[in-house]
């Protein structure tokens, strides 16, 4: 279960990013996250959940925006968007593809609610 580890960065850079700004109760969480990276969007809302007890997260709701793969062939430069398991370039047929997109695990906005209002 690596959601539960990328839960606990998620909550300690949305902590590190809302310190300081007066913010009261994080209401909304918008996430891209590469296919690449295999993360099951359920498992990793459970761990958020969890992670952000006691925090200002807590309660948040978490949204996940899946981001698909791009792949650059670095035989012939051909840009494609892999399989999960097949990094074959379609153009040229060689194992050189280089992963450009899809990898990434994005913080996107917060939505927040501040001890103001
Ligand atoms: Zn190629």
């Amino acid at each position: 279960m690596h959601e539960v580890a990328l839960a606990n960065d998620l909550v300690e850079q949305i902590l590190s990013s809302v310190a300081g700004r007066g913010v009261a109760r994080v209401l909304e969480v918008d996430l891209q996250v590469g296919v690449q990276r295999l993360v099951v969007p359920e498992a990793l809302r459970m761990a958020f959940e969890a992670a952000a007890r006691g925090t200002v997260a807590e309660g948040a709701r978490l949204e996940i925006q899946e981001v698909a793969a791009r792949a650059v062939c670095g035989s012939c430069g051909f840009e494609f968007r892999p399989d999960i398991d097949c990094y074959l370039c379609p153009a040229c047929g060689r194992a050189d593809a280089r992963i450009v997109e899809g990898n990434d695990i994005i913080l996107q906005s917060l939505s927040c609610e501040t001890e103001e209002s």
